[in-house]
């Protein structure tokens, strides 16, 4: 329409005028005679402005101006009335039956493996979690994108299609709305307007054209704007592109990268706007510069601006579309009605198939919204659906040619939508039977692959491009679909067509038979191995269609017969070179084979033979049918060729032979590497065991045929040709070359393998008479002969049907039992007793390691039970009767010359030609053929039974004098002593010989029974005896192994005790004893009295001498003062094990860090951890130095930082850092009567005013001349002359202790490591926060190990491993050590600083107050500081002992009661406690103490029962108790108390109060020391800072502290699997695929491995969890990467190792990666483990050992996680 220029309407400005109602332009449109026209011209109006600025556009405004002036004009001309509201009305309608959810690449979706008709069959995680399948068995597995949800689609399920949100009438409302929830007229503009809507996306998708629009959408002024465009690619990297792009625009690197990532996401961006010269320029340099010799250039274009923003439209156009779909299902209906119609008088294509055709040259993000398109309408009406396959089916050939040599990846390809179409059954078979499409698909491939063919007409893929062939798997796939479910009801048209079908397929068969023909390489090594992965690959991915049709032409005889002789005739057709060589003669004792003259190691081989063995597939079904009896009216005998048949799969076995004989090593790993797949589980079932099925028919078929041209000996004949091997049993010829025999060997032992195969394999169902299920028992029970084996393993050793299923779970618990798993390994099926019977050493699925592996073991069971090794085969099901003359290949003359020469000559003394496994093989073949002798005498009378085995083998060789038997044979070989591991086989067989023979006679002599029966009589007394024998020598043998193996753990005992360290670290200690060293040399047990750490009652040191071994140089010493120093091996590693502040912000000006006070949130402390191994300090020193040059040496990534002194315990490779040095305790002795005289003396006020005094006096002293810059302390009368500077070494004192140079070496040493570690300092030795850090890794160890104890529920003493008891005392008696090497000054300001929080008028502004000190710390620091306090400048002295204990008590009172206070003012009034006693003193005192302290802090108690402050103080005072009775045990050696030793609540809280000479009432300490305390308490309690914290009461830490664990995690691991997929990146709006990876110890969730959320560290880029690791954990911390179901431990930036994740299948599997996809459940043992690895602090440990064992592995950059 031309004239509509006058009207005003479609004028109209987007950009300035308010937006015009939406009712207008609707109306118009309405108006308009050609809805077409009017929209299209309004479109050319406001598209281009809207999408004007394309460079960098203001993306909500274009969207809000789309909305405005065109979407929601088209919903008001659609509707009629307001949109929002129809679009409202319709939502509630309840529209949706289907699911359809689109899956992103990454999403988790759902199979269900007892439902789904296939396992393409999937469930988006909504719909799964609201399904029955839940319950069922399910598989979990990653999206690569591009499917859709299943939910609804009845086809696709056996049970439960719906979910409750998609099930019909569930939502609500009634059928009827469902269906015509539109009126007419809704409907009649629908059709209207969609039309218009697909034609125009349409024709703007595929619009080629660089400069023009089409004309109805131009408009009259055009501007000069175009675009430099860029499309994306699968070739070039990402880094090519910046380059390139930088380099033709000379932008900056940011703006390249910004283009890249979206032309990579999009999959097209304009990258330059300007006039088309300008653009055209940009466009040949980008080519440019992308070109160079290997790389086409990029894919650049130049486009106008108008047909960018069409283009664009289009787009935005088609997801509207999307959405209005969504509401019903009528619109869908008339969209895709629209879609179909084909012009009139058009040659084009309807206008979806032209969008199809079209998808091979769209970028990505266009194809992406089409598809999405389809999905939403046709794939959603079932009717439409199957129109749509068949336009995809009309076009197949053309769309996958296309997509072939497309470059973009098969998930946003539209030929990837096959999978939807071809797996429907209905869909399927309508395919077939109107579209012939399995001759569509072998066409496609017919088509595609003859760049394939070499001019024998053959494939040959030699120098193939992968990705090319890749493509082409696609389309076998297809095929696979197809034939995914077989029909049940065949029409005479499906019948023709699918034997179409079938005849096209046979032709790619016919190019695969015999293609890659090699030959034997004799004298140089062939160059190069040829390609055989390609050939291979093809094979494995037909393996299930080959079955797959074979079943589906099983359907019925005829069908089958004629897909026979189809099949023969293929077969025949390529086998014309075989019939037209020449003839060679074969003889053997009388019998003639004339054969074609062919040798496998001269002539040409192929292994690939799909036809002749999917003839052996249909000949086993024919078979099974009972069809074989047919047969002759569809292949006539004369034609069919029995010798041609037999003749390649013959080849192939030889091959294998002789590649095993290493005749082929010169022909490469090519070979070995064909010769493996051939028989793997992956190919067997189409290679390997259909060339054996097809030697055994050849037996059937000789029987048929009448006058056959080969008998059984012709047969065997045959074979020994073919083997090259008519020559080695040819009596006169004795080769004497070694090389020769060895290759003889070999040959003649694959051979009778292969025999006994074909003679001893009946399962296979058509076969023998055997059902699927017992042929995968008998696969199972060999596995697990072989050894118990997890069901993972099981599986991968099983063959999988198209379903991916192997039939497992249905038997296994027939033949086997399952064992669960410990806390680590999985669990395993062990194969049960009444199965073993089963098991036969030649099982011919066996490789020759399983096979030896198996046989070993039985062998093995059987000594153990004391029984003979003799392992028979098992009785044989029997033959089908197509199959049953295959048993005459046992008892042929051939066979028993075979045998025979085998046996004469393992028993005369010079032949070299045999060996012993070829023995066991003629063993073998003799138990068949008796056992089948045996079988067939007890079903039919003894005339009847023709099978003569016994008779033959009876039989004298040769009329020669020396002639023998068989059996004659067998008993000389009985009595080579060589053989003696055989003698139980031939004892076996010699009497299966008599039971035959007793059994033909039995049936034909009557007389004879009696006689018989005696003699089974005389055969049991005898076996009695042996029996008897063998238990006596089995008693004699254990009665032997009993003595070895008391001498055996009598060294074993002298060597742990002279090498006792290095067991101590595994063995854990059991009680007080040996915890103790050397028990025995102590004193006799000390009384009970003396068991006291503090005051003056305390208790005798128990010490001894400590001798110790070098681990290093195996020396010993004895731990001395004045000896060089001996070193345990430590790790000093920052923690937040026991925050209660979980990702507290490290404080990172380290520089400024003040770690004298701990905050008593212990966010971050400093663990010192030891595996507890001695050496010298020495050898240490010399060890490190090795260590040190040894990876200068070497090349690759260290797992340790030598730099920060990191190295492996030489003895447990525990990673270490420093060394702890042992120090021996200085035993104190305190004499009672001075003791109790000082008792007098020396009270709480008393020993404060004397330590007052000495600081102050040190305060003057050092402040000399100045004015005292501290604020004076005796302010309250205090300065009373009897306490002056000197008063306090009146109570006693000593010379301080002198250490040897050697340990203060390694003090300063170990403390400087502490020091650097603790605070990320470069070391400095003599910086005054280096006492401190010592104090700290003190106190926070001995808080982590007692956190722990508690946590584990274990005692306080007794239950600490060696190497935690051992770390604890070399740290305390570091620490007593620690202070004697530093400035004593400085330690006294350090002390006065700890006093100031405890002790009165000592306060200074920097004092902390209370509520923000940790006081175990101070408490730990305090004492190790004191002795400080005797220092002079002129002597050194230290605290006498009598001296100390009292410091000790009066430093732990204070700091106790400081803790009470702490505990009370904290208290939680809302906890459930067990009511305690309502009148107790405790509680009365409690009541009364409160009383008093809210008067100062003004707070008003807390109106809670005495009893409930007691029963909190103490739950709250324990742990504190219980880390100070450690403390002081490791400082002082005194032995604590029984109680503490077991487990008991009660106990251990008076035993705890006793040792640390506490009042059990511990209210009385303060009635005992109010005076003192009042004015202390006071201060406390008024202090501003303190009040202000109870204030805010969320920041307060409570007591008992939490003990913290990892999160909860849900049992079902799919529920996690739901968190992940809410999860959105924080910084990235997109929804490509990411890696939501939880932190364990926090519960957050990080978007890992993703450029958007790394950060930067000290100028380095760290991913998302290293970075997180460093608040959270200090570095260390444990994730859990969610999608791939993987635990992570990580430390620091460089370092992290793979953990076992504790989800767990039905199996006791772990499954990494979720590759098997099993349901997973949580582990709560395995959680466990995880847990205390990270209370110990084991994860370093953890990811040291793992690297030391992956290192070589791949180096996985940790720094980025
Ligand atoms: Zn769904
Ligand atoms: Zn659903
Ligand atoms: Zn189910
Ligand atoms: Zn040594
Ligand atoms: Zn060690
Ligand atoms: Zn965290
Ligand atoms: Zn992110």
């Amino acid at each position: 329409m031309a004239d509509d220029e006058t009207d005003g309407t479609e004028r109209m400005d987007v950009s300035s005028e308010p937006p015009l109602a939406p009712q207008r332009p609707a109306s118009w449109w309405d108006q308009q005679a050609d809805f077409y026209t009017a929209f299209l011209h309004h479109l050319a109006q406001l598209v281009p402005e809207i999408y004007f600025a394309e460079m960098d556009p203001d993306l909500e405004k274009q969207e809000e101006s789309v909305q405005v002036s065109i979407l929601t004009p088209l919903e008001w001309c659609l509707f009629g009335e307001d949109p929002d509201i129809c679009l409202e009305k319709l939502k509630h309608s309840g529209a949706f039956q289907l699911c359809g959810k689109v899956f992103k690449s990454g999403e988790t979706t759902y199979s269900c493996r007892d439902c789904a008709i296939d396992p393409t069959c999937v469930l988006c995680m909504d719909c799964f979690q609201s399904s029955v399948h839940k319950n069922h068995r399910y598989k979990m597995h990653t999206s690569t994108g591009g499917g859709f949800c299943d939910c609804g689609d009845t086809e696709a399920w056996k049970t439960g299609p719906f979910c409750m949100d998609h099930e019909p009438g569930r939502a609500s409302t009634t059928k009827e709305t469902l269906h015509c929830p539109l009126n007419e007229e809704v409907i009649a503009q629908a059709r209207k307007i969609f039309p218009s809507v697909i034609k125009y996306i349409v024709e703007m998708t595929i619009w080629e054209e660089e400069k023009e629009l089409p004309p109805e959408l131009q408009i009259r002024e055009k501007n000069e704007r175009y675009y430099c465009v860029l499309f994306n690619d699968e070739h070039h990297s990402y880094d090519h592109v910046i380059y390139s792009l930088q380099r033709a625009l000379d932008c900056e690197l940011a703006e390249a990268q910004l283009h890249t990532t979206a032309i990579d996401k999009e999959g097209r961006r304009a990258v330059k706007a300007g006039v088309y010269a300008a653009c055209q320029e940009a466009k040949e340099d980008i080519k440019s510069h992308s070109e160079n010799v290997s790389q086409h250039p990029l894919h650049v274009e130049v486009l106008h601006s108008v047909v960018m923003a069409h283009q664009k439209f289009a787009l935005r156009l088609g997801s509207w579309m999307n959405k209005i779909m969504s509401y019903s299902s009528d619109f869908r209906q008339i969209f895709c009605q629209a879609c179909l119609i084909e012009e009139p008088g058009s040659e084009n294509p309807c206008l979806i198939s032209r969008l199809m055709l079209w998808d091979a040259k769209l970028y990505k993000g266009a194809r992406k919204i089409l598809h999405e398109l389809i999905f939403s309408s046709f794939f959603m009406e079932m009717e439409y659906k199957k129109l749509f396959a068949m336009e995809f089916v009309k076009y197949y050939k053309q769309l996958q040619k296309e997509y072939i040599s497309d470059d973009h990846d098969r998930s946003i390809s539209i030929t990837a939508l096959s999978v939807q179409m071809f797996t429907v059954p209905t869909l399927a078979r309508h395919l077939i039977e109107e579209q012939n499409v399995i001759s569509v698909i072998t066409e496609t491939l017919l088509e595609v692959l003859p760049e394939y063919l070499d001019r024998n007409n053959k494939f040959n893929f030699q120098g193939y491009s992968q990705d090319k062939l890749g493509r082409v798997y696609a389309v076998i796939c297809d095929l696979k679909y197809i034939l995914i479910s077989k029909p049940i009801i065949w029409t005479e048209r499906l019948r023709a067509q699918f034997l179409e079908g079938f005849r096209s397929f046979l032709k790619i068969l016919t190019c695969m038979q015999g293609m890659e023909e090699i030959r034997r390489q004799v004298g140089q090594h062939i160059e190069v191995d040829p390609d055989w992965e390609a050939a291979i690959a093809i094979q494995m991915q037909l393996k299930n269609i080959l079955l797959m049709l074979q079943e589906w032409c099983a359907c019925d005889e005829d069908l089958l017969l004629v897909a026979y002789k189809e099949c023969h005739k293929a077969v025949m057709k390529c086998s014309t070179n075989f019939m037209s060589s020449s003839k060679t003669v074969v003889q053997l004792c009388g019998h003639v084979l004339e054969t074609k003259s062919y040798r496998v190691s001269e002539d040409l081989v192929s292994i690939h033979l799909p036809l002749s063995r999917t003839l052996a597939g249909l000949h086993v079904r024919l078979s099974r049918l009972g069809a074989v009896s047919r047969l002759h009216e569809f292949v006539p005998f004369e034609g069919f060729q029995v010798e041609v048949l037999v003749e390649y799969p013959l080849r192939c076995l030889v091959l294998v032979a002789q590649v095993v004989a290493e005749m082929w090593r010169r022909n490469g790993l090519s070979l070995i590497s064909q010769v493996f797949y051939y028989q793997d589980v992956k190919c067997r079932e189409e290679m390997y065991d259909k060339d054996i099925i097809m030697l055994q028919e050849m037996q059937h078929s000789i029987s048929q045929i009448g006058a056959s041209i080969m008998d059984p000996n012709k047969f065997l004949l045959l074979v020994l040709q073919r083997y090259e091997l008519a020559d080695a049993f040819n009596k006169t010829i004795a080769p004497k070359d070694q090389d020769l025999i060895k290759q003889y060997n070999t040959l003649i032992e694959e051979m009778l393998q292969v025999l006994i195969y074909i003679v001893g394999e009946r399962y296979v169902p058509g076969v023998g008479n055997v059902t699927k299920e017992e042929v995968i028992m008998r696969e199972i029970t060999h596995l697990l002969c072989i050894e118990p084996m997890p069901h993972s393993a099981i599986a991968r050793n099983l063959p999988e049907n198209e379903n991916n299923e192997t039939g497992l779970e249905n038997v296994i618990n027939k033949v086997a039992t399952f064992k669960k798993p410990g806390v680590s390994g999985h669990g395993v099926y062990e194969l049960k007793d009444e199965s073993l019977k089963d098991f036969n050493m030649y099982f011919y699925h066996y490789s020759k390691t399983q096979h030896s592996k198996a046989e070993h073991m039985q062998k093995k069971r059987r000594k153990q039970e004391n029984k003979d090794e003799a392992l028979p085969p098992p009785p044989p099901p029997e033959f089908c009767p197509a199959f049953s003359k295959v048993i005459n290949l046992l008892n042929c003359d051939i066979m028993m010359y075979i045998l025979r020469t085998i046996f004469e000559r393992a028993v005369d003394t010079d032949s070299n030609l045999w060996t012993e496994g070829m023995l066991q093989m003629a063993f073998h073949i003799l138990a068949l053929g008796l056992l089948e002798e045996k079988q067939q005498l007890q079903k039919a009378p003894e005339e009847e039974v023709t099978f003569d085995f016994y008779h033959k083998a009876s039989r004298l060789g040769s009329s020669a004098m020396n002639a023998q038997n068989i059996q004659m044979l067998l008993e000389k070989l009985k009595g080579i002593p060589q053989l003696e591991g055989q003698k139980d086989m031939i004892t076996w067989i010699l009497q299966m010989f008599d039971t035959v023979k007793r059994l033909r006679e039995k049936s034909s002599l009557v007389v004879a029974t009696t006689s018989g029966l005696e003699s089974i009589k005389n055969e049991e007394i005898t076996h009695d005896k042996e029996k008897a024998e063998r238990k006596r020598k089995a008693e004699a043998a254990r009665l032997h192994r009993q003595k070895i193996m008391a001498q055996m753990s009598a060294l074993q005992k002298n060597f742990i005790e002279t090498h006792k360290l290095m067991y101590d670290s595994t063995s854990e200690i059991t009680g007080k004893e040996d915890s103790i060293m050397e028990e025995e040399s102590s004193p006799p047990a000390v009384s009970d009295h003396s068991r006291v750490a503090l005051g003056p009652k305390r208790g005798p040191a128990v010490t001894e001498k400590e001798v110790l071994t070098c681990i290093l140089c195996q020396e010993e010493q004895e731990v001395k003062l004045e000896n060089n120093a001996m070193v345990l091996s430590a790790c000093v590693q920052k923690s937040t094990a026991l925050t209660q502040h979980r990702g507290k912000p490290i404080d990172l000006l380290a520089e400024m860090l003040d770690p004298l006070f701990m905050d008593p949130d212990l966010a971050h402390g400093t663990y010192t951890g030891s595996c507890g191994h001695v050496m010298h300090a020495v050898c240490w020193q010399k060890y490190f130095e090795a260590v040190q040059l040894s990876s200068q040496q070497r090349i690759h990534v260290d797992l340790f930082d030598l730099e920060s002194g990191e190295y492996l315990c030489p003895l447990c490779k525990s990673l270490c850092n420093t060394v702890i040095p042992i120090i021996p305790l200085q035993p104190q002795k305190i004499s009672s009567e001075n003791a109790e005289a000082l008792a007098q003396l020396l009270t709480l006020a008393r020993w404060i005013q004397t330590v007052l005094a000495r600081i102050s006096g040190y305060k003057m002293k050092h402040a000399k001349g100045e004015t005292p810059t501290v604020p004076v302390l005796f302010n309250q009368g205090m300065g009373d002359s009897t306490f002056e500077f000197h008063s306090i070494l009146s109570f006693g004192v000593q010379s301080s202790v002198k250490y040897s140079n050697s340990i203060k070496e390694m003090v300063i040493l170990f403390a400087t490591t502490i020091y650097r570690i603790g605070l990320k300092v470069p070391p400095d030795e003599l910086d005054p926060r280096v006492p401190m850090m010592t104090w700290g890794t003190c106190a926070f160890t001995i808080q982590a190990i007692e956190n722990l104890l508690g946590d584990e529920g274990k005692p306080l003493f007794g239950a600490l491993q060696n190497r935690q008891h051992n770390g604890l005392r070399a740290l305390m008696q570091f620490a007593v050590a620690q202070r004697t090497t530093c400035s004593q000054v400085l330690i006294q300001k350090h002390l006065v600083r700890l006093l100031s929080v405890v002790l009165p008028n000592l306060q200074s502004e920097d004092t902390p107050y209370l509520l923000s000190v940790d006081l175990f710390h101070v408490l730990v620091g305090a004492v190790l500081a004191f002795p400080s306090l005797y220092w002079d400048d002129t002597v050194d002295l230290q605290p006498s002992a009598v001296s100390a204990s009292y410091n000790h008590l009066y430093l732990f009172h204070l700091i106790t009661m400081a803790h009470m206070l702490q505990i009370l003012l904290t208290i939680d009034t809302g906890l459930p406690l067990v009511q305690g006693e309502e009148d107790s003193e405790e509680a009365r005192c409690a009541s009364a103490f409160l009383a008093e302290v809210s008067q100062h802090t003004g707070f008003i108690g807390c109106g809670a029962p005495g009893w409930y402050l007691w029963v909190s103080l103490k739950n709250g005072i324990i742990p504190y108790l219980r880390c100070a009775a450690l403390f002081f045990h490791y400082l002082l050696g005194v032995t604590p108390p029984e109680e503490l030793f077991a487990n008991s609540a009660e106990g251990e809280y008076s035993a705890l109060c006793s040792y640390l000479s506490l009042p059990t009432n511990l209210f009385l300490l303060f009635q005992e020391y109010w005076d003192t305390v009042r004015p202390l308490l006071l201060r406390w309690c008024t202090d501003p800072a303190s009040l202000n914290a109870l204030k805010q009461k969320s920041a307060v830490v409570r007591y008992p502290r939490k003990r913290n664990s990892l999160i909860e995690l849900p049992d079902d691991y799919s529920c996690l699997l739901n968190q992940a997929s809410h999860f959105r990146c924080p910084r990235s709006a997109d929804d490509e695929r990411k890696h939501p990876v939880l932190c364990l110890f926090c519960g957050a969730i990080l978007c890992s491995q993703n450029i958007c959320c790394q950060e930067i560290v000290n100028g380095e880029e760290v991913g998302a969890c290293v970075f997180h690791a460093l608040h959270c954990g200090a570095g260390v911390c444990i994730f859990l990467k969610i999608r791939e179901c993987r635990v992570v431990l990580v430390e620091g930036k460089a370092r992290g190792c793979a953990y076992p994740a504790p989800y767990l299948d039905e199996y006791g599997e772990t499954d990494p990666g979720l590759k098997r996809g099993n349901p997973l459940h949580l582990s709560r043992e395995r959680y466990r483990k995880l847990h205390l690895v990270w209370q110990q602090h084991c994860i370093i440990e953890e990811i040291a050992r793992s690297q030391e064992t992956n290192q070589m592995l791949f180096g996985f950059n940790w720094q980025l996680l």
